[in-house]
């Protein structure tokens, strides 16, 4: 597979892609070893994961690199390799804690048993990932099932491969890990075979293949972890902060170029405080730098060339419905790559696909309410259910707002907050997701099926038990 570079469009790097046989193999290897890497225990465990630590700080500067040419964003890249090994230490710490099974207890309902539980962790757990960030969605849901004792099939997206080269290297250095966590290169047709081959999938990403992924793991029976698309609402009320919704609504929505998923897409304002909220947004908007010179600027290219039209075609049927460009508005090739300025779009309804289709681009369509009643209606015409925010001075007020919009989070005073928290457990609304959480101790717990030991300690029932009394 040739991949394209999104700050050249150049076709400079090629995939070696994975076939059906290899990942079948692959599978067969890492199925076998679980078995040891389960039994040794948890402490083990972790001590194979900070040898991995280490091997991923010092391959860190090259991943890091490689990424950076993945997504054509440096500052970003950076950020995403230390997250990533933040993500690790802190499994490292709490994966012990919850592998604390409690004691063995008598059961409630039947007064001459007792109870133990057994977590049986899922042999072989696939991971298949997107490109908006590639390492970060790769890896976390990777070391909370190598923490729960399976092994893994990781397969990230083919959009944005370079970073495996790195990643394989730090695992390569630390052969116990080498056993049980291997990397599938390629696309679709890759993750189809990892589905076939796996006991459990995580997968991240768009709501159709999220879709294809949960009918196929419904047809084999195992269970799918589906964290998908979104379009995130903000709602902001007239005693809201003018200077922090302005600046939060902005970041949330162009940082990284919009391309992540839990990005706001559609704002809703109290027309008291429309007219200032807009200006004051537009001017903020217009001085975001994008960089073409990759030493300066805040915003990078695009990153896959398919999205890049998808959002052109969005901003055009808003125009074509009668929506208003304040600034931005048009996607650009320059040197190459395909480039989106801020865009504030105004004049726009629930009638335009970017009032209802996920833009993943950095523009931010503003609508005006009158009623609270109004805005809530908006924010839940919506076929997603990921995340949102709510703008007030008045925190009982947002608090109650939030709790009547139907996603699985809400960033008050704030947006996109769920990039920074994990450790608050949420369930996506709707076709945002479905089952266990990633988020919060559910991150670890959804990798094991916990099984009953119900231990009699009186005579057994006898069949004379059942012996009619009936007098009649
Ligand atoms: P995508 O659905 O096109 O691809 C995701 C992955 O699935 C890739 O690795 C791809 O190769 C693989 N794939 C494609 N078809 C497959 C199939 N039939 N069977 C198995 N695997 C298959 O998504 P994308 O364009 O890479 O990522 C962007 C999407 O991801 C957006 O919708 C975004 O909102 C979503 N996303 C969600 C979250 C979240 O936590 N909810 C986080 C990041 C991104």
């Amino acid at each position: 597979m040739k991949i394209r570079n999104p700050r050249t469009g150049k076709y400079d790097y090629e995939l070696d892609e994975d076939r059906v046989k290899s990942i079948a193999n692959k599978t067969l290897q890492i199925r076998d070893a679980q078995k040891a890497w389960n039994a040794q225990g948890v402490t083990k465990r972790v001590e194979v994961i900070q040898l991995w630590l280490e091997s991923l700080k010092e391959y860190q500067p090259e991943i890091a690199k490689q990424l950076s040419i993945d997504t054509a964003r440096k500052r970003i890249s950076e950020v995403e390799t230390g997250g990533a090994l933040g993500l690790v230490q802190a499994w490292c710490y709490r994966a012990p804690q919850l592998l604390a099974l409690p004691a063995e207890r008598p059961s409630m309902s039947a007064n001459t048993v007792t109870v133990q539980q057994q977590w049986i962790p899922y042999g072989v757990v696939g991971v298949i990932s997107p490109w908006n960030f590639p390492l970060l969605l790769a890896l976390i849901d990777t070391v909370p099932a190598l923490m729960a004792g399976c092994s893994v099939l990781l397969k990230p997206s083919e959009v944005t491969p370079r970073f495996m080269d790195g990643l394989e290297k730090s695992i390569q250095a630390v052969p116990e890990l080498a056993k049980v966590l291997k990397l599938v290169r390629g696309g679709a047709d890759a993750g189809k075979a990892v589905v076939q081959n796996s006991d459990a999938i995580c997968f991240t990403g768009s709501v159709p293949t999220g879709k294809k992924i949960g009918a196929a793991c419904a047809e084999r029976f195992i269970p799918a972890f589906l964290e998908l698309g979104g379009k995130d609402p903000a709602i902001v009320l007239k005693d809201a902060d003018l200077e922090v919704s302005t600046d939060a609504i902005l970041r949330s929505c162009v940082g990284a170029t919009g391309q992540a998923c839990q990005s706001l897409e559609r704002i809703y304002v109290d027309a008291v405080i429309y007219d200032d909220f807009v200006k004051e947004i537009t001017a903020k908007a217009s001085k975001v730098t994008m960089t073409v010179n990759p030493k300066k600027g805040q915003m990078g290219p695009l990153i896959f060339e398919g999205q890049a039209q998808k959002i052109q075609e969005q901003i055009d049927d808003a125009i074509s419905k009668g929506a208003k460009v304040l600034t931005g508005g048009k996607v650009k090739e320059i040197e190459g790559g395909l480039w989106c300025e801020p865009t504030v779009l105004v004049n726009v309804d629930h009638t335009m696909k970017v009032m209802t289709e996920e833009t993943f681009g950095p523009i931010i369509p503003i609508m005006a309410f009158t009623t609270v009643e109004e805005a809530l209606k908006w924010a839940n015409d919506s076929i997603y259910g990921l995340s949102a925010s709510v703008f007030s001075t008045n925190k009982d007020k947002a608090i109650q707002i939030a709790g009547k919009i139907e996603v699985g989070a809400v960033s008050i005073n704030d947006g996109s907050l769920t990039n920074k928290v994990y450790d608050a457990e949420k369930n996506s609304f709707k076709e945002s997701g479905i089952n266990g959480s990633r988020m919060g101790d559910a991150g670890f717990l959804r990798f094991f099926r916990k099984k009953a030991l119900l231990i009699q300690s009186a005579h057994p029932e006898t069949m004379m038990d059942f012996e009619e009394m009936s007098k009649d």
